[in-house]
Protein backbone atom coordinates (compact mmCIF):
# COMPACT_ATOMS: atom_id res chain seq x y z
CA UNK A 1 0.00 0.00 0.00
CA UNK A 2 1.62 3.49 -0.54
CA UNK A 3 1.65 5.89 2.04
CA UNK A 4 -0.06 9.06 1.42
CA UNK A 5 0.97 11.64 3.39
CA UNK A 6 -2.32 13.98 4.26
CA UNK A 7 -1.99 17.58 4.30
CA UNK A 8 -2.96 19.13 7.50
CA UNK A 9 -5.79 21.26 7.44
CA UNK A 10 -6.54 24.30 7.04
CA UNK A 11 -5.47 26.55 9.88
CA UNK A 12 -4.36 24.48 12.19
CA UNK A 13 -2.15 26.71 13.63
CA UNK A 14 -4.74 29.34 14.31
CA UNK A 15 -6.63 29.27 17.35
CA UNK A 16 -10.73 29.20 17.22
CA UNK A 17 -10.33 31.70 20.23
CA UNK A 18 -11.01 35.44 18.54
CA UNK A 19 -7.08 37.28 19.26
CA UNK A 20 -8.56 39.78 21.44
CA UNK A 21 -9.78 37.30 23.78
CA UNK A 22 -6.18 35.51 23.38
CA UNK A 23 -4.35 39.16 23.80
CA UNK A 24 -6.95 39.84 27.02
CA UNK A 25 -6.21 36.24 28.72
CA UNK A 26 -2.65 37.02 28.40
CA UNK A 27 -2.41 40.28 29.53
CA UNK A 28 -5.24 39.49 32.58
CA UNK A 29 -2.66 36.42 33.10
CA UNK A 30 0.75 38.65 33.45
CA UNK A 31 -1.45 41.36 35.58
CA UNK A 32 -1.98 38.41 38.03
CA UNK A 33 1.35 37.31 37.94
CA UNK A 34 2.75 40.65 38.57
CA UNK A 35 0.05 40.81 41.64
CA UNK A 36 1.07 38.03 43.08
CA UNK A 37 4.98 38.57 42.97
CA UNK A 38 4.24 42.24 44.46
CA UNK A 39 2.27 40.56 47.22
CA UNK A 40 5.17 37.91 48.18
CA UNK A 41 7.42 41.29 48.06
CA UNK A 42 5.65 43.42 49.81
CA UNK A 43 5.28 40.04 52.73
CA UNK A 44 8.84 39.57 52.58
CA UNK A 45 10.09 43.08 52.85
CA UNK A 46 7.36 43.54 55.83
CA UNK A 47 9.02 40.25 57.89
CA UNK A 48 12.30 41.50 57.42
CA UNK A 49 11.53 45.11 58.34
CA UNK A 50 9.64 43.64 61.36
CA UNK A 51 12.67 41.61 62.86
CA UNK A 52 15.03 44.76 61.85
CA UNK A 53 16.16 45.87 65.21
CA UNK A 54 14.85 49.85 66.32
CA UNK A 55 18.91 50.93 66.35
CA UNK A 56 19.19 49.34 63.00
CA UNK A 57 16.42 51.29 61.91
CA UNK A 58 17.72 54.67 63.80
CA UNK A 59 21.22 54.11 61.91
CA UNK A 60 19.86 53.32 58.56
CA UNK A 61 17.14 55.89 58.21
CA UNK A 62 19.29 58.32 60.12
CA UNK A 63 19.78 61.26 57.18
CA UNK A 64 17.05 60.10 55.54
CA UNK A 65 14.01 62.03 54.07
CA UNK A 66 11.83 61.53 50.98
CA UNK A 67 12.55 62.02 47.51
CA UNK A 68 9.59 64.29 47.21
CA UNK A 69 9.41 66.07 50.28
CA UNK A 70 9.58 70.23 50.00
CA UNK A 71 10.80 71.24 53.11
CA UNK A 72 10.84 74.67 54.02
CA UNK A 73 13.82 77.03 55.54
CA UNK A 74 15.21 75.44 58.12
CA UNK A 75 15.18 78.36 59.86
CA UNK A 76 11.78 78.83 60.04
CA UNK A 77 10.40 79.91 63.82
CA UNK A 78 7.14 76.97 63.18
CA UNK A 79 9.74 74.26 62.44
CA UNK A 80 12.36 75.44 65.29
CA UNK A 81 9.29 75.36 67.49
CA UNK A 82 7.70 72.19 66.63
CA UNK A 83 11.21 70.19 66.29
CA UNK A 84 11.57 72.15 70.32
CA UNK A 85 8.17 70.65 71.28
CA UNK A 86 9.03 67.14 70.27
CA UNK A 87 12.18 67.40 71.99
CA UNK A 88 10.32 68.38 75.13
CA UNK A 89 7.26 65.83 74.67
CA UNK A 90 10.19 62.75 74.27
CA UNK A 91 12.03 63.58 77.71
CA UNK A 92 8.55 61.79 79.18
CA UNK A 93 9.82 58.81 76.84
CA UNK A 94 12.85 57.40 78.85
CA UNK A 95 13.89 54.83 76.10
CA UNK A 96 13.61 56.06 73.07
CA UNK A 97 15.25 54.33 70.55
CA UNK A 98 15.51 57.87 68.08
CA UNK A 99 16.67 60.91 68.53
CA UNK A 100 13.49 62.43 66.73
CA UNK A 101 13.90 64.98 63.37
CA UNK A 102 10.68 67.19 62.59
CA UNK A 103 10.48 68.07 59.13
CA UNK A 104 7.51 70.72 57.69
CA UNK A 105 6.27 69.35 54.29
CA UNK A 106 5.85 72.62 52.17
CA UNK A 107 1.64 71.77 51.31
CA UNK A 108 -1.23 73.37 52.55
CA UNK A 109 -3.14 70.45 53.49
CA UNK A 110 -2.94 69.34 57.31
CA UNK A 111 -1.31 65.44 57.56
CA UNK A 112 1.17 64.38 60.11
CA UNK A 113 3.33 61.21 59.88
CA UNK A 114 5.59 58.85 61.48
CA UNK A 115 8.45 57.90 59.10
CA UNK A 116 11.47 55.26 59.59
CA UNK A 117 14.61 56.57 61.81
CA UNK A 118 12.54 58.65 64.26
CA UNK A 119 11.41 61.26 61.52
CA UNK A 120 8.42 63.43 61.83
CA UNK A 121 6.58 65.44 59.49
CA UNK A 122 3.30 67.37 59.65
CA UNK A 123 2.40 69.90 56.58
CA UNK A 124 2.66 73.73 56.53
CA UNK A 125 -1.50 72.85 56.59
CA UNK A 126 -1.81 70.97 59.89
CA UNK A 127 0.34 73.72 61.66
CA UNK A 128 -2.51 76.59 59.99
CA UNK A 129 -5.04 74.28 62.07
CA UNK A 130 -3.51 74.17 65.46
CA UNK A 131 -4.35 77.10 67.76
CA UNK A 132 -2.83 76.21 71.16
CA UNK A 133 0.29 74.39 72.02
CA UNK A 134 -1.48 71.82 73.83
CA UNK A 135 -3.36 70.47 70.53
CA UNK A 136 -0.50 70.24 68.35
CA UNK A 137 1.33 68.76 71.09
CA UNK A 138 -1.21 66.12 70.77
CA UNK A 139 -1.37 65.62 67.02
CA UNK A 140 2.74 64.63 67.63
CA UNK A 141 2.16 62.84 70.73
CA UNK A 142 -0.22 60.44 68.78
CA UNK A 143 2.81 60.07 65.73
CA UNK A 144 5.46 59.43 68.86
CA UNK A 145 3.00 56.67 69.39
CA UNK A 146 3.27 54.89 66.10
CA UNK A 147 6.86 54.80 66.82
CA UNK A 148 6.74 53.27 70.49
CA UNK A 149 4.44 50.55 68.29
CA UNK A 150 6.22 50.38 65.36
CA UNK A 151 3.28 50.81 63.28
CA UNK A 152 5.39 52.82 61.04
CA UNK A 153 7.81 50.21 59.71
CA UNK A 154 4.92 47.51 59.37
CA UNK A 155 3.60 49.80 56.18
CA UNK A 156 6.74 50.88 54.53
CA UNK A 157 7.19 47.39 52.26
CA UNK A 158 4.22 48.88 50.61
CA UNK A 159 5.81 51.87 50.01
CA UNK A 160 9.03 50.04 48.54
CA UNK A 161 7.26 47.51 46.39
CA UNK A 162 5.27 50.61 45.07
CA UNK A 163 8.67 52.21 44.43
CA UNK A 164 10.10 49.85 42.69
CA UNK A 165 7.59 48.61 40.56
CA UNK A 166 6.83 52.43 39.67
CA UNK A 167 10.41 52.62 38.43
CA UNK A 168 10.04 49.35 36.10
CA UNK A 169 7.04 50.68 34.34
CA UNK A 170 8.58 53.89 34.03
CA UNK A 171 12.06 52.48 33.04
CA UNK A 172 13.51 54.46 35.53
CA UNK A 173 16.68 53.72 37.05
CA UNK A 174 15.89 50.65 39.56
CA UNK A 175 19.11 51.66 41.71
CA UNK A 176 17.53 55.41 42.21
CA UNK A 177 14.22 54.07 43.28
CA UNK A 178 13.19 56.50 46.21
CA UNK A 179 10.16 56.03 49.10
CA UNK A 180 7.97 59.09 48.52
CA UNK A 181 5.61 60.34 50.61
CA UNK A 182 3.03 60.12 47.38
CA UNK A 183 4.14 56.11 48.45
CA UNK A 184 3.62 56.11 52.20
CA UNK A 185 0.57 58.45 52.25
CA UNK A 186 -1.10 55.31 50.95
CA UNK A 187 -0.52 53.15 53.74
CA UNK A 188 -3.57 53.28 56.88
CA UNK A 189 -2.88 52.09 60.17
CA UNK A 190 -5.68 49.53 61.82
CA UNK A 191 -8.30 51.15 64.03
CA UNK A 192 -6.84 49.56 66.89
CA UNK A 193 -2.76 50.93 66.16
CA UNK A 194 -4.52 54.57 65.59
CA UNK A 195 -6.15 54.05 69.28
CA UNK A 196 -3.12 52.73 70.99
CA UNK A 197 -1.15 55.97 69.65
CA UNK A 198 -4.11 58.82 70.68
CA UNK A 199 -3.60 56.70 74.18
CA UNK A 200 0.06 56.92 73.90
CA UNK A 201 0.18 60.44 72.67
CA UNK A 202 -2.39 61.52 75.79
CA UNK A 203 -0.53 60.03 77.89
CA UNK A 204 2.91 62.24 77.04
CA UNK A 205 0.67 64.94 77.00
CA UNK A 206 -0.53 64.49 80.78
CA UNK A 207 2.97 64.43 81.37
CA UNK A 208 3.84 67.76 79.98
CA UNK A 209 1.59 69.61 80.68
CA UNK A 210 0.13 67.63 84.12
CA UNK A 211 -3.34 68.04 82.40
CA UNK A 212 -5.28 67.29 79.08
CA UNK A 213 -7.26 70.15 78.73
CA UNK A 214 -7.60 71.12 74.58
CA UNK A 215 -5.46 67.81 73.47
CA UNK A 216 -8.52 67.30 71.52
CA UNK A 217 -9.87 70.28 70.50
CA UNK A 218 -8.17 70.61 67.28
CA UNK A 219 -11.03 67.62 66.30
CA UNK A 220 -14.00 69.06 67.76
CA UNK A 221 -13.32 71.82 65.41
CA UNK A 222 -12.46 69.49 62.45
CA UNK A 223 -15.94 67.54 63.70
CA UNK A 224 -18.14 70.36 63.54
CA UNK A 225 -16.78 72.79 60.89
CA UNK A 226 -17.92 71.21 57.86
CA UNK A 227 -16.39 73.67 54.96
CA UNK A 228 -13.18 72.62 56.52
CA UNK A 229 -13.10 69.29 54.70
CA UNK A 230 -10.85 70.06 51.53
CA UNK A 231 -7.83 71.31 53.62
CA UNK A 232 -7.91 68.06 56.11
CA UNK A 233 -8.64 65.33 53.55
CA UNK A 234 -5.25 64.28 53.83
CA UNK A 235 -4.76 63.59 57.60
CA UNK A 236 -8.74 62.56 57.50
CA UNK A 237 -7.41 59.90 55.29
CA UNK A 238 -5.27 58.39 57.17
CA UNK A 239 -6.63 58.75 60.57
CA UNK A 240 -9.92 58.10 62.33
CA UNK A 241 -13.24 60.42 62.35
CA UNK A 242 -12.56 63.16 64.58
CA UNK A 243 -15.44 63.09 66.24
CA UNK A 244 -15.28 59.24 67.78
CA UNK A 245 -11.78 60.04 68.41
CA UNK A 246 -12.54 63.10 70.45
CA UNK A 247 -15.57 60.84 72.82
CA UNK A 248 -12.49 58.02 73.34
CA UNK A 249 -9.91 60.76 74.46
CA UNK A 250 -12.37 62.37 76.86
CA UNK A 251 -13.31 58.60 77.93
CA UNK A 252 -9.64 57.49 78.56
CA UNK A 253 -8.38 61.10 80.31
CA UNK A 254 -11.83 60.34 82.19
CA UNK A 255 -10.46 56.48 83.16
CA UNK A 256 -7.32 57.49 83.75
CA UNK A 257 -8.26 60.32 85.95
CA UNK A 258 -6.19 62.99 84.12
CA UNK A 259 -7.07 66.88 84.63
CA UNK A 260 -9.03 68.43 82.09
CA UNK A 261 -9.22 71.90 83.02
CA UNK A 262 -5.32 72.87 83.27
CA UNK A 263 -3.39 76.58 81.61
CA UNK A 264 -3.61 76.43 77.94
CA UNK A 265 0.17 77.13 76.28
CA UNK A 266 -0.17 79.43 73.62
CA UNK A 267 1.68 78.99 70.40
CA UNK A 268 5.04 81.44 69.93
CA UNK A 269 3.59 82.01 66.28
ZN1 LIG B 1 -2.12 57.59 63.36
Amino acid sequence: MRFVAKQPREGINVSDTHPLVEAGALIAGIGAISLIIALALIFLIEVALYFLPVDKEAQIFADWLPEDLVTISPNDERLIETQALVDRLTEHWQDRPYSFRVEIDDSEIANAMALPGGLVIVTQGLLDQVESENELAFVLGHELGHFKNRDHIRALGRAIVFSLFFAVITDNDVGGVGITVADLALRGFSRSQESKADEFGLAIVNSEYGHVNEASRLFVRWDTDGDLVDEIVSYLSTHPNSGDRVESLRELARLEAWRTDGEITNLSW
